[in-house]
């Protein structure tokens, strides 16, 4: 089986425009979109950004008629310090064959702001580790640890300044998503978009020394130009780290994708 984008947006998320048809054309025989689930301050004046499941289901149902291809149900769940009981309700009643765990908002801003690109790094980056070690230690029923770096894109900062700002903090979270058999995400975008290539070296090989297994590679797509962006580049940073597979999620079942036979497919 060939491998497919693992992190991905449609219109059914509040930042994207771009119709589930119009990446069909460019899928194989299987996708999955992963659309955003936010709740967040329950004073915040544009009040949560949920989507429509029954809608989402619908059209996924039409599209499978339509293609014959095969569409799975992801989410992205945007930990907020304060609604984890929303959150989990939530997730109780609607059914996903992926959950990436993703840390987007402190209590007064999005982390990917620009303003944050003016604060105190050590301060941003201490704020942004602590609410991802709360937010893993609630969600870690979650498959896939989303853009580990997030909350950093925004500092410039390079690996050795990320282990002295952030390191312990960070290889106790993976500690915890080790143990918990989540996977770690290497995020297309962090990595080519935001130049967070060196940041994934780093922390690929903390998980993988702590014993981590899973991968995924998502390009956090918002529209058609962006899916499966910079693939191969995670690919053949797995393979300089010495991992030969990639994961994918479908409800109760982690699948294995040997990247060797990827690429035999290639060279053959
Ligand atoms: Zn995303």
């Amino acid at each position: 089986m060939d491998y497919y984008d693992q992190h991905v947006h449609t219109d059914f998320s509040f930042d994207s425009d771009e119709k589930m048809a119009a990446y069909l054309k460019l899928a194989g025989d299987n996708f999955v979109s992963t659309e955003h689930l936010d709740f967040k301050d329950p004073d915040d004046k544009d009040g949560d950004d949920l989507f429509d499941y029954d809608a989402y289901s619908r059209e996924i149902h039409r599209l499978e008629e339509d293609t014959g291809k095969h569409i799975f149900k992801g989410v992205e769940i945007g930990y907020f310090a304060g609604r984890e009981k929303d959150i989990k309700s939530y997730l109780k009643k609607h059914d996903f064959d992926i959950k990436l765990l993703s840390f987007h908002r402190g209590p007064d801003y999005d982390f990917d702001d620009s303003m944050v690109s003016q604060m105190d790094p050590l301060k941003v980056a201490d704020q942004y580790y602590r609410l991802m070690w709360k937010g893993i230690n609630a969600f870690h029923d979650a498959d896939v640890l989303a853009h580990f770096d997030y909350g950093v894109r925004q500092l410039n900062l390079t690996s050795g300044m990320f282990e002295t700002t952030a390191g312990v903090l960070l290889a106790n979270i993976l500690k915890l998503a080790v143990r918990y058999n989540m996977a770690f995400e290497l995020n297309t975008t962090s990595m080519y978009k935001y130049h967070n290539i060196g940041l994934y070296d780093y922390a690929l090989e903390i998980y993988k020394q702590l014993g981590g297994k899973r991968f995924t590679i998502g390009s956090d797509a918002h529209d058609t130009t962006q899916y499966m962006r910079n693939y191969e580049n995670a690919v053949d940073m797995l393979k300089a780290h010495d991992i030969h597979h990639v994961n994918v999620y479908r409800k109760n079942a982690m699948i294995i994708v040997p990247l060797d036979d990827v690429d035999e497919g290639i060279k053959y």
